[in-house]
């Protein structure tokens, strides 16, 4: 056996087995280089998904004839002038995507820098000579046949529906990155998207964009989201609580503006969101961190899209914290999206949900499904002490939930506002109130804890103990105070009063669980708020109960300086407001 080198065109595919999966990543590296090249539009065209080709146009800086030469070597790369892997400023930096997507392909690049335009040809990555060419100030590149030269890879396409929708995917984070920069797509002729260029300031013209990835109903239902620690900026749009969708699909994160791809940062949005939404459900949202480069190092994995973060700790409390800030300020504020479902429901006509995807319809159909299942099995306990700190009760309808004119089936209070009518639901709404209190109480005088007569000794493998222990002073923080005994068991000591009675082996194994998992301690708080809803689901007024209107409008009032009250613990609206307008458009006045 003789050790010899891989003859270049060789390594050249075998880097493209990890840069290319599929059409998609082509373009997506294709389209970073023409954002990188600093274009302001951006044409993207495929046949047959990108199988057949991948056609990129951009009016960016273009290469020279030099320059395109080398372009197409392996490592050469214009954007690390500096030899520093810590300030990486561009998209690329590894001066690989050319190279491999031209080992594997039929492709042609043409180029224009100002001072005139040439092609180059490359077939399964071997050049053939350089000629002049036609074209503006910018670069256009053809990829056709793409995996022809590696037919393993090839037999594993999917169908041209699918590889569209993997390229709209990724095209759509760098799109709302840059919503300056015009991007449209096209497959086999027909338009799939055109993002207009947006002007102005950065953040509303991110959520510009947004709107026309994800729809127009965005612009209602997002709070936005401003933060600030150490040096690291958080800037985005989080989703109200009840614009929530049955996949993590919808979550957009931006390092420096590089969209990324984070299993921590998805735990991290998970845990920001766990007392406002039922588990299996997730918020919509795009978050925009800014960090100094030496925190953060992009050089993780061929395709950029994970990063690592020096103080990843910080980050996700930083996070947490500003999202519950966000919702909690959007106070009973619930998605418009709730009473335009409503309204469909209402009306005879068609419903119609504005946006791109015609999926985002299905995704409502299946949300008020959620809404529709029954209510946690409710008991007859009215708590007095819940509505000692009632407001004055005034009838005026310039309150946001209007003043309360009746109640139906004892179990709906029908409000008037200025221009429009509410329907809260008395149940939902109040045991959000009371579980709201129960948890300021909480905060405010710390989590009581209760020492355990018999120590419980829980066995569990040595890595559940490692973590477990790394997180030991957290967890005391919470009431959960243990030693561990060698590295196979734990002896707990104390628990959360308010939750005694659980069963504290299943407990420490959940925790154990969620740290492997996300990193994070979901189990404890999330058991304690479990207890805190069901007690306050317990407490609160039950749906069949009379109401009088002095104790109609003082659940409005308290609804409104309430945080997170627009919904109930699992998510589902606690009212849905009807415009006058849009009563007016259900009779025809309109
Ligand atoms: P990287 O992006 O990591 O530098 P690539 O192989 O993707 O590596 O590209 C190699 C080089 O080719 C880039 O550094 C850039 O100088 C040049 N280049 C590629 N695409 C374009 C483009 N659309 N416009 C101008 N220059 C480009
Ligand atoms: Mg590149």
């Amino acid at each position: 056996m003789r050790i010899r080198y891989l003859p270049s065109i060789l390594i050249n595919r075998i880097a493209a087995g990890e840069v290319l999966e599929r059409p998609a990543s082509a373009v997506k590296e294709l389209v970073e280089n023409s954002i990188d090249a600093g274009a302001t539009k951006i044409m993207i065209e495929l046949e047959e998904g990108g199988k057949n080709l991948i056609r990129i146009t951009d009016n960016g800086s273009g290469m020279n004839k030099e320059e395109l030469e080398i372009a197409v070597e392996r490592h050469a790369t214009s954007k690390l002038p500096e030899d520093d892997l810590v300030h990486i400023t561009h998209l690329g930096f590894r001066g690989e995507a050319l190279p491999s997507i031209a080992s594997v392909s039929r492709m042609n690049i043409t180029s224009n820098d100002g001072s005139g335009a040439w092609i180059l040809t490359l077939e399964g990555g071997e050049k053939s000579a350089i000629a002049p060419s036609a074209l503006n100030k910018g670069t256009r590149i053809e990829v056709r046949d793409l995996f022809f030269a590696t037919p393993t890879r090839l037999k594993f396409l999917k169908s041209v529906r699918t590889e569209v929708d993997r390229t709209v995917e990724l095209i759509d984070r760098l799109a709302m990155a840059y919503p300056n920069i015009a991007f449209s797509l096209k497959n086999d002729g027909k338009d799939i998207f055109s993002y207009a260029a947006t002007a102005g300031d950065l953040l509303d013209s991110r959520l510009k964009r947004i709107s026309e990835i994800l729809g127009k109903e965005i612009l209602d239902n997002v709070i936005p989201i401003k933060a600030e620690r150490n040096g690291v900026i958080i800037e985005g749009y989080a989703g109200l609580p009840t614009l929530n969708r049955g996949t993590s699909g919808f979550q957009y994160f931006f390092v420096n503006n590089r969209p990324i791809r984070d299993k921590l940062l998805l735990g991290v949005v998970k845990a920001a969101y766990q007392d406002v939404m039922s588990h299996d459900r997730h918020p919509i949202l795009a978050l925009f961190i800014t960090l100094p480069f030496e925190e953060v190092d992009v050089n993780v994995h061929p395709t950029k899209a994970e990063v690592r973060f020096r103080d990843s700790a910080m980050i996700r409390s930083l996070i947490i914290s500003s999202i519950r800030h966000g919702l909690a300020d959007a106070g009973h504020r619930a998605s418009s999206s709730v009473s335009e479902f409503a309204l469909s429901n209402f009306s005879s006509a068609p419903r119609y949900y504005p946006g791109r995807s015609s999926s985002a319809g299905a995704n409502l159909a299946e949300k008020n499904l959620l809404w529709q299942a029954p209510l946690p099995e409710i008991r007859e306990s009215f708590s007095p002490e819940a509505r000692t700190e009632i407001p004055p009760v005034q009838d005026d309808i310039s309150y946001p939930l209007g003043a309360a004119r009746g109640q139906l089936h004892e179990t709906y209070i029908v409000s008037q506002t200025k221009d429009g009518i509410v329907i809260v639901d008395q149940h939902a709404a109040h045991e959000r109130l009371v579980y709201e209190k129960m948890k300021i109480a909480m905060e405010k005088d710390g989590v009581k804890t209760q020492v355990l007569l018999i120590p419980e000794v829980v066995e569990l493998g040595s890595s559940s103990i490692n973590r477990l222990e790394s997180k030991q002073k957290e967890l005391a923080a919470f009431g959960l105070v243990f030693e561990t005994l060698g590295d196979k068991a734990v002896v707990i000591r104390e628990v959360p009063a308010i939750i005694k009675d659980c069963d504290v082996k299943k407990l420490i194994e959940n925790i154990a669980d969620d740290l492997e998992e996300h990193g994070e301690i979901l189990s404890l708080s999330k058991a304690i708020e479990h207890i805190a809803e069901t007690m306050a689901c317990h407490g609160s007024i039950r749906a069949g109960r009379r109401l009088n209107r002095e104790e109609m409008n003082s659940l409005l009032r308290e609804m409104e300086s309430t945080p997170n009250s627009g919904q109930c613990n699992h998510g589902r609206p606690t009212y849905i407001e009807l415009k006058l307008s849009d009563i007016e458009k259900l009779f025809g006045r309109k």
